[in-house]
């Protein structure tokens, strides 16, 4: 099923090569943003350590109480259709590598990448 052109279905999970395919187009909360971004459909990647794409984040939330050192927040993200809260890599730089999110998420939809 496709609203906006998103399939709300993907089972596609995050590209793992983001950093090569993807462009650099801002900064949130002391993260890099991968675009494309173009609000309220597309948000693009949000992170660079802790890397979550919220084209296919859908709120589950589930990365949110497994990371032990509490570095994901909640981000609203009215209007966007799948849905209007996104996780967020707000302390990437605190992260341990424990790869809790990135195995928790229902929808690979967080890759982690240790130095
Ligand atoms: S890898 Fe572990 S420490 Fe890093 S953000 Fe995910 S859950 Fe938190």
């Amino acid at each position: 099923m496709f609203i906006n052109d998103y399939c709300i279905y993907s089972k596609m999970g995050i590209d793992p090569d983001f950093k090569k395919n993807r462009q650099k187009v801002g900064t949130h909360n002391g993260h890099d943003v991968y675009g494309p971004v173009e609000p309220p459909n597309k948000l693009g990647i949000h992170g660079s350590v802790v890397a979550i794409d919220w084209d296919i984040c859908n709120a589950d939330g589930s990365c949110i109480p497994a990371c032990p050192v509490s570095l994901i927040e909640w981000n609203d993200t009215p209007g966007n259709p799948l849905s209007n809260r996104k996780a967020d890599p707000a302390r990437e730089g605190d992260c341990i590598f424990c790869m809790a999110c990135q195995n928790v998420c229902p929808v690979q939809a967080i890759k982690v990448t240790a130095p």
